[in-house]
């Protein structure tokens, strides 16, 4: 059965859920916020496998209307 990591944006956590079929998680198990995604290819999560460590390019972003991590542009 397949198991699949979640980020929740809302408290900067993740978590992996057991899903079966289309029974994904919708909410985070820790504030219930609604703002997860899957850490696959969705939300713009690298996963470096070999050195063990991840890298989220979410993480450090202050500008959901674009890629740079600190925009002073479009905030
Ligand atoms: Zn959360």
């Amino acid at each position: 059965m397949p198991i699949y990591e979640y980020h929740c944006e809302t408290c900067e956590k993740d978590f992996e859920q057991l899903v079966f079929g289309k029974e994904e998680p919708d909410c985070c198990p820790a504030c219930n916020g609604k703002n997860v995604c899957r850490l696959m290819s969705a939300c713009g999560f690298v996963s470096k496998g070999g050195g063990g460590q991840t890298v989220s390019s979410a993480a450090g972003s202050s500008c959901s209307g674009c890629a740079a991590t600190s925009c002073a542009s479009c905030g």
